[in-house]
């Protein structure tokens, strides 16, 4: 049997970043990913947070375009534009092929190919077992410590510490076009990242995305409950020309398919298990409102990273409950208060208008609202308080 001081699972931005700074720290790592090729299967919008290749010390070639706006669509058809600084749009074959580029140059080991199955303790080790789909044999590892990022596959039995519940009702269908087209759309497309926010045909709520790229844009929608497959491309076939019309009218275009599931619920309760942690979408690290993760996910790479590194310095036990405090303490307050603040614009989508309505009135509010730790002063906490009430009380007048 293999040993090795971290074992990690799931080579997206979560799993290849910790992978990345562990073994830059001198922590031998070994990452299994169940694809052939990391990420050449991720569906994903790719939308990157201002300062994202800067923080996790990433390249320019992987940006196709810096949009600095995002434009919010409410049922209503209003459309309400807002600065976010300079957001950057990729692909995940680029972004978690580059990470993990970096980490093997850094001395990870990458074996694709690799599924994971389960993990048990044994004498004071943690063994997981994978099934390697090349050869078809299992295969067992012993591991100091595991990081576990396979996305939102991340589903346990309930009688196990890291089961939860809520997990299969927190799930997103996603449907993606990568739309190709004949000749660049107009030049405002390439400036904007749009969120639709509105009730489909179908009568699911729909949240749908136009983010541009440099040789196509994504345009996808996902949908908060399990949807079939055709009536998943039927909602986005209807949606599709509402943008076309805008933005590319008369342009020809050919389209390539993808789907795929995306956790948007709350916040997974529990964390560690021993010397076990959970990162990324499979500790339920998504942003309710926006489906935005990739931050999370590779922030959360760097923690598991950052325990590991320093339990191998001198504190070997204790890492995983320290990593789950930090996470918590970093992401916990914005992502519950998303996920609560979602579920109440779900339940009547005329409050997206009276919100955006609000954000767009008072720039400081959306400021606000966009920073990850709820570290405010009294004076912001009693200005948020002010801007909750005043948002109550116009959602009672409606
Ligand atoms: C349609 C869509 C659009 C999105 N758009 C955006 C966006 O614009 N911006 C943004 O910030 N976020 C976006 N997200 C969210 C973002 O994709 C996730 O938050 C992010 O990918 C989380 O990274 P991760 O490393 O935790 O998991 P993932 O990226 O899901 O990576 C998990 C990895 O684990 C591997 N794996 C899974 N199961 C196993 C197993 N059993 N054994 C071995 N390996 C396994 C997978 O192959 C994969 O490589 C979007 C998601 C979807 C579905």
């Amino acid at each position: 049997m293999q040993d090795v001081e971290l074992l990690v699972v799931g080579c997206g931005p979560a799993g290849g970043t910790a992978a990345r700074e562990a073994a830059r720290a001198g922590v031998e790592t070994l990452v299994l990913e169940k694809d052939a090729v990391v990420g050449a299967k991720r569906v994903c919008a790719a939308g990157l947070r201002p300062g994202f290749c800067e923080n996790f010390d990433l390249p320019r070639s992987i940006v196709h375009c810096d949009p600095p706006t995002i434009a919010l669509h409410t049922l209503t058809g209003k459309r309400f534009e807002f600065p976010i600084g300079q957001g950057h749009t990729t692909t995940r074959e680029e972004l978690d092929g580059t990470i993990a580029a970096f980490a093997r140059a850094e001395g990870a080991q990458i074996q694709t190919q690799a599924l994971f199955r389960s993990y048990t303790r044994e004498n004071g080790k943690t063994i997981v077992e994978f099934a390697d789909t090349a050869s078809g044999e299992r295969r067992r590892v012993r591991a100091g410590h595991v990081f576990l990022a396979l996305g939102s596959s991340a589903r346990f039995d309930s009688g196990s510490p890291l089961g939860y519940d809520e997990w299969s009702a927190g799930l997103i269908t996603c449907y993606q076009y990568r739309v190709y087209l004949e000749r660049p759309a107009i030049p405002e497309t390439y400036q904007t990242l749009e969120l639709h926010y509105y009730v489909g045909a179908s009568g699911h709520n729909v949240i749908a995305w136009m983010f541009p790229k440099r040789d196509h844009l994504s345009i996808g929608i996902g949908i908060p409950s399990k949807v079939s497959g055709k009536e998943l491309r039927a909602e986005l076939d209807a949606f599709l020309p509402t943008v076309e019309r805008r933005l590319f009218p008369g342009v020809g275009y050919t389209i390539r398919e993808e789907g795929n599931l995306l956790y948007g619920g709350a916040p997974r309760p529990t964390l560690s298990d021993g010397d076990v942690m959970l990162g990324g979408t499979a500790a339920g690290l998504v942003d309710a409102t926006t489906g935005e993760g990739i931050h999370e996910a590779a922030m959360a790479g760097r923690l598991a990273a950052q325990a590991v590194a320093h339990a191998k310095r001198g504190r070997p036990s204790g890492a995983a409950r320290a990593y789950e405090r930090s996470l918590k303490s970093m992401f916990y307050g914005r992502l519950r208060h998303r996920h609560k603040l979602m579920t109440f614009l779900e339940r009547a989508p005329m409050r997206f208008d009276l919100l955006f309505e609000q954000l767009a009135r008072f720039p400081r509010f959306a400021t606000m609202l966009q920073r990850d730790t709820n570290d405010f002063s009294f004076g912001e906490w009693l200005y948020l308080y002010t801007q909750a009430a005043l948002f109550a009380v116009r959602v009672l007048r409606s």
